[in-house]
């Protein structure tokens, strides 16, 4: 079976555990099963794909009880015992420069190679976005950080996505965007004690994970697009058709 054909089968048991879920049946053999068609689909990799006992999504990292960082957090919480862990969250990148060039960007007055260098920074244009930077263009982009294991002595790694705007020529932290989150298929969080090149693997396939969907997001927006102008062309066309029948019959 291909990836794909692997994922689509994978689509469908979670439907059906989400069918039987509201049926009051355990649907945790179908959660785990749709999961296993997942890692298959993933292939081999020189990082941990493990499932989590408990929501069943991928993950580089276990507890002890076989659960992933988030649910762990998630029972400590309920158990009352959870405790405040520093946020070593990195403030989101976003464009640094002189001063001065961020002032022109703001007011909007940047030069026309500025705003060019700014959009290229994080666009392959006409792959995911437009060819020329485009005011109120919006991407996902691939953020990480680190933060201490909930239960053991590890450090994680733990990748996520983070929205921008292209705004006054330059890359602006947004809420979210149109084409909202990509999918979550790759494990996100791994132990930082693994080899070096393991981890820079994991960040390299969910970088790409990333870009497959900001293409995915582009090449729908420039379908509708490319349909907008045919038909502006068709309806220029008519017209030009009808103009020069009435002049005929005139
Ligand atoms: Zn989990």
């Amino acid at each position: 079976m291909t990836a794909a054909e692997l994922l689509a089968q994978a689509d469908a048991l979670d439907a059906q555990a989400a069918a039987v879920r509201f049926d009051g049946t355990s649907s945790a053999a179908l959660s785990r099963r749709a999961a296993e068609l997942r890692v298959q689909a993933l292939g081999a990799k020189p990082y941990p794909v493990l499932i989590c006992a408990s929501c069943a999504r991928l993950t580089g990292w276990l507890s002890a009880d076989g659960i992933c960082a988030g649910d762990v957090r998630h029972q400590q919480q309920m158990a009352g015992e959870w405790i405040k862990v520093d946020d070593h969250r990195p403030p989101l990148p976003t464009d640094a420069g002189p001063f001065l060039r961020r002032l022109k960007r703001t007011l909007g007055i940047g030069g026309a190679r500025d705003r060019s260098r700014a959009w290229l920074d994080r666009v392959e244009p006409g792959e995911t976005g437009p060819i020329e930077p485009e005011e109120g263009w919006e991407l996902e982009l691939p953020v990480k950080h680190e933060e201490r294991a909930p239960e053991g002595p590890d450090l994680l790694v733990c990748f996520d996505v983070a929205s921008f705007r292209f705004e006054y020529g330059a890359w602006r932290p947004a809420e979210k965007t149109r084409g909202g989150k990509p999918r979550r298929l790759m494990p996100r969080e791994f132990a930082a004690s693994l080899p070096v090149v393991a981890l820079a693997e994991a960040w390299n396939d969910f970088a790409a994970e990333v870009t497959a969907h900001n293409r995915r997001v582009w090449q729908a927006e420039a379908a509708r697009r490319h349909g907008v102008w045919q038909a502006e062309k068709a309806r220029h066309d008519a017209e030009e058709l009808q103009r020069g029948t009435s002049d005929a019959l005139g």
